[in-house]
């Protein structure tokens, strides 16, 4: 299995896999009057663990990637939800649909990203209530109203796998990149949810067969199957800088884009 040379409309069959440790370095919310990012559930095999939806590492990843590519001056337009470009790097690996975009454009792009909640190592043990006064918007007084949250512990260590289908260098380049960059996780971010987050390794394959529910049933130990460095997987090939994988993604993109209108 190789990596793709140039991205692809119909899917060729080739997955990377990436092993992700989330370690988190402060608490993290669990409950609250606002929506939630890390919950628990109850696995028949696993016991108790505490989760992350895939949802919720999707979204700020794309978060990441987009935010990235306005800095580079790449359709800087482009924002969720509703003024997708469908025409850039983040709107190629992460989807969207054409009709509800702003864009207006006859065609939806498939998300290139897949992934699987995040479990917790361990499985859950003391949740800490942590009781608050509500802050008014308004004047940022407090004392109008108690408010109690519950939080994860730190130092509380996710794994989970996430899939980049049908990659090239340049694809694989800007993914990697921008999950290093995930570093807070939980709501209301600004106070709470640092993490560290950590790539584990690298597997190529023709079919999705890493899975971090699989390992820790011990089914598929991730372990055996990945490449430790990114460079053992490219055999010899250079790994462009950031910068140059987006610029060269994005000609790529309007390129297939172009062809998809039937222009030239
Ligand atoms: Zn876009």
């Amino acid at each position: 299995m190789k990596l793709l040379s140039e991205p692809a409309l119909l899917s060729k069959g080739a997955y990377l896999q990436i092993p992700v440790k989330i370690t988190l370095l402060d608490e993290a919310i669990i409950r609250s009057n606002e929506p939630e990012e890390v919950l628990t559930f109850k696995y028949n095999d696993l016991g108790n663990r505490f989760i992350i939806p895939w949802r919720k590492i999707k979204g700020k990843l794309r978060r990441l990637v987009l935010e990235k590519q306005r800095g580079l001056n790449i359709e800087s337009q482009c924002a969720l939800k509703d003024d997708l470009c469908m025409k850039c790097p983040t709107c190629f690996l992460f989807g969207g649909t054409g009709e509800t975009s702003s864009a207006k454009v006859s065609y939806n792009i498939l998300s290139r990203i897949y992934g699987e909640t995040f479990i917790s190592e361990k499985e859950v043990g003391d949740i800490t209530p942590y009781t608050a006064n509500a802050v008014r918007e308004q004047d940022l007084t407090t004392g109008q109203a108690l408010m109690s949250i519950l939080t994860v512990p730190k130092e509380t260590v996710f794994r989970g796998v996430v899939t980049l289908k049908d990659p090239t260098l340049e694809m694989v380049a800007v993914v990697v990149d921008n999950i290093k960059r995930l570093s807070r996780i939980g709501a209301r971010s600004v106070e709470w949810g640092r993490v560290q987050t950590e790539i584990e390794g690298y597997h190529l394959s023709d079919r999705e067969d890493l899975s971090i529910y699989l390992d820790f049933q011990n089914k598929t130990k991730i372990e055996s199957k990945v490449k430790k460095d990114l460079k053992e997987l490219l055999s010899g090939q250079n790994i462009p800088s950031v910068d140059e994988a987006y610029k060269t993604l994005d000609q790529q993109v309007k390129g297939l884009i172009n062809s998809l209108a039937g222009g030239s």
